[in-house]
């Protein structure tokens, strides 16, 4: 039976950090001041402004965890993902975002550096982890890891595991498992050395764009996602099948498009990209004002696809990256501002138990299925080897009848008739020789085919087995040594946190202490001073509060800015959306389509009445936006997952096959499968 305690929803808010950069070359050369300081024992980021008159308070801001720009990589992992990863691995949904402007260390943080194991990000880091965890479970536990990587550009999504990754890919929705992409290519991974050539293929895939503020600037958004089925058996005797899930997201700049000098194309492409951020914000906005009752997730890809990470069925956590240098001073408080209202979003997360789309059970079932096809192959054999002895030379053998009219006949009677029925037999035997030859090859043909069969099903058993893998099972390879990292970085951790504990106890012992002398205070001298620090901490407060207006009223009109530019970029859309029109649709017809079309708003598309009479949808069945299409609800099988094959002995990992129990598959079969 399910653990009832796993089942029950827990609710939990965002988890929020900070990581800050060191400063980098650039920035030392160009003679920037560090404008940044981290406070890791109260969790707090300071941001001070220098020669601004008047003289303004630091801007401070609290997280679930600060780090300041000596955090190693494998720090960051311990305190940040490998939470989030131990979830994932019991049955919970888990995201971890890199939030923040361009060169900031988003990527840094998710996928890292190739050159030292310790460099290493959260993503490779996140391999080791799982497969780690898969070693060390006992042996009645089975698993499958699956993986997709896609990119969100320009609001098109694409699949940078497939075979062509410049194709957009649709978002679909299905009320039985959610919102998914479609044709998207998921991989059947046995160990993270395999993960990681699959993570490379994809970087290499993913559209870089230059922009004037970084060369290597990334203007999509990627997400890399680990499928982590398991399954155990209960004591009720049955499998129980456990599907976690983890999302990690290496999203866009958050940076404005003013600061990256944009014109063209590629300003187009940045209002586009900050569309789906302000989106990601308005989500997040809606989320905590508490009084939304709709959320906009609808408005972007990103949104859609992240639904379940913000307010809905996972642990998040967001790593809010900065850069310490003055420069970015507005950019870095835009962004500690944009994570600090991610802290309240809660989650109400459940482990998902017996998931109606586990690839575990189908292929298990798939397993038996072949199992006891195989049993029945080997029986059908047995019986057929048995039978084949049945027309042998018994039934060549000269049948020797008695004739009972033989002593009535006269001798030279009697021995034409013997001769007659010595030919009449020899015919007949040499008939049934005939007969039994060919009833004997055909068996034998048969008896090749069942035991030609018989090795195709073992084959495809075989291949079916390998991408279940079973607890205890050595598969860490390579990534041995990025464990053994990660199991050393927590035990420090751990050291560091019983140090910071004792230090706390001093803290507090002294604070106690100071708090005891300042009540001793008796004379009417003391009292002024006590409350003339009163009165600066006032003004300080004051002060802040001012300085916090101020930094919403420029980031309102930060926003505005933004808005206003996604608000022309969709006139002038709208305008050439009208000449083509205009240039092409009669007037009149214009007024007829607009008489007959409406708004639906769970779909958000414009629908055309009665459609489906005009015979206009039925020349292109593939179009998503015919009013016939878009209100069929596909049946709930999982078809959306295996859709193509093709060759890919180049690619890493095994890409799945069709789960077709009757065929035999080409030896690499493709697996297209939801997000
Ligand atoms: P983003 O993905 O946010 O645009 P990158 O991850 O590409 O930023 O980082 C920009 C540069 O800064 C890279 O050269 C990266 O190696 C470096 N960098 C970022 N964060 C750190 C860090 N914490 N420590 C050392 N170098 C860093
Ligand atoms: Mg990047």
């Amino acid at each position: 039976m399910p653990d009832a305690e796993l089942t029950a929803p827990t609710v939990e808010n965002v988890r929020v950090v900070v990581r800050v950069r060191p400063m980098d070359q650039r920035e030392k050369l160009d003679g920037s001041y560090n404008c940044v300081s981290v406070d890791a024992l109260n969790n707090t980021v300071a941001v001070t402004r220098n020669n601004v008159t008047p003289p303004e308070p630091p801007r401070v801001y609290a997280y679930d965890a600060v780090f300041d720009s000596n955090t190693s990589q494998m720090d960051i992992y311990v305190q940040t993902a490998s939470p989030i990863v131990e979830q994932v691995l019991k049955g919970y949904n888990g995201t971890i975002f890199a939030y923040g402007q361009t060169g900031t260390g988003k990527t840094y943080t998710m996928a890292g550096s190739n050159t030292a194991p310790e460099l290493r990000g959260i993503i490779p880091n996140s391999f080791a982890h799982i497969f780690s965890h898969i070693a060390k479970a006992n042996e009645d536990e089975k698993f499958l890891v699956c993986v997709t990587y896609l990119e969100i550009y320009n609001e098109e999504v694409r699949d940078l595991l497939g075979n062509n990754p410049h194709q957009s890919l649709e978002v679909k929705e299905r009320p039985d498992i959610g919102v998914f992409v479609k044709d998207l290519t998921g991989y059947v991974v046995h160990n993270a050395d395999e993960l990681e050539k699959i993570m490379v293929v994809g970087n290499k895939n993913r559209h870089i764009g230059a922009t004037a503020m970084n060369t290597e600037s990334s203007r999509s958004h990627a997400i890399f996602s680990i499928t982590v089925e398991s399954s155990k058996r209960g004591s009720d005797n049955k499998m129980h099948v456990k599907m976690g899930k983890l999302h990690l997201v290496d999203l866009a700049g958050s940076e404005r498009q003013s600061k990256t000098q944009a014109t063209g194309t590629r300003l187009k492409e940045a209002t586009k990209i900050n569309q789906s951020l302000s989106v990601l914000g308005n989500v997040i906005s809606a989320l905590v004002d508490g009084k939304s009752t709709h959320i906009p997730y609808r408005n972007s890809k990103l949104t859609r696809l992240l639904q379940d990470s913000l307010g809905g069925n996972s642990k998040t956590v967001m790593i809010a990256t900065i850069g310490p240098a003055d420069t970015n001073y507005v950019e870095t408080i835009s962004t500690l501002r944009y994570a600090n209202r991610a802290k309240n979003i809660e989650n109400k997360t459940h482990v998902n138990s017996e998931p109606g789309d586990a690839l575990l059970t189908r292929f298990q079932q798939e397993i038996d299925q072949l199992k006891k096809q195989l049993d029945e192959c080997t029986n059908e054999e047995e019986v057929e080897e048995e039978g084949e002895g049945e027309l042998s030379e018994e039934d060549l053998s000269d049948d020797t009848l008695t004739d009972p009219e033989a002593d009535v006949l006269d001798p030279t009677e009697k021995k034409i008739r013997r001769k007659l029925r010595r030919e009449e037999k020899e015919k007949l035997n040499r008939e049934k020789a005939h007969l039994a030859r060919k009833v004997l090859e055909e068996k034998k043909a048969e008896l090749q085919r069942t035991k030609k069969q018989q090795e195709e099903l073992k084959d495809k058993l075989q291949r079916l087995e390998s991408k279940v893998l079973v607890g205890g099972e050595n598969l860490l390879d390579k990534a041995d040594a990025q464990r053994r990292l990660l199991e050393q970085a927590a035990r420090e951790l751990e050291q560091r946190r019983l140090n910071e504990l004792r230090l706390q106890e001093d803290l507090q012992k002294k604070e106690a202490e100071r708090l005891d002398l300042e009540e001793r205070y008796s004379s009417l001298q003391e009292e002024n001073a006590a409350k003339t620090r009163k009165l600066k901490r006032a003004v300080q407060l004051l002060n802040s509060a001012k300085a916090e207006l101020a930094d919403q009223q420029r980031e309102q009109q930060r926003e505005m800015e933004g808005i206003l530019d996604s608000v022309r970029a969709l006139k002038r859309e709208i305008q050439l959306a009208d000449l083509v029109l205009d240039s092409y649709i009669p007037k009149e017809y214009q007024a007829l389509i607009e008489q007959y079309v409406h708004w639906n708003e769970q779909l958000g598309e414009w629908q055309v009445k009665c459609v489906a009479y005009t015979g206009n949808n039925m020349s292109a069945p593939h179009h998503a936006n015919t009013h016939a299409h878009s209100k069929h609800i596909e049946p709930p099988d999982l078809s959306d997952r295996y859709l193509s094959y093709g060759a890919v002995s180049s690619r890493p990992g095994t890409r799945l096959a069709r789960p077709h129990t009757s065929a035999v598959p080409r030896p690499h079969t493709a697996l297209r499968q939801r997000q």
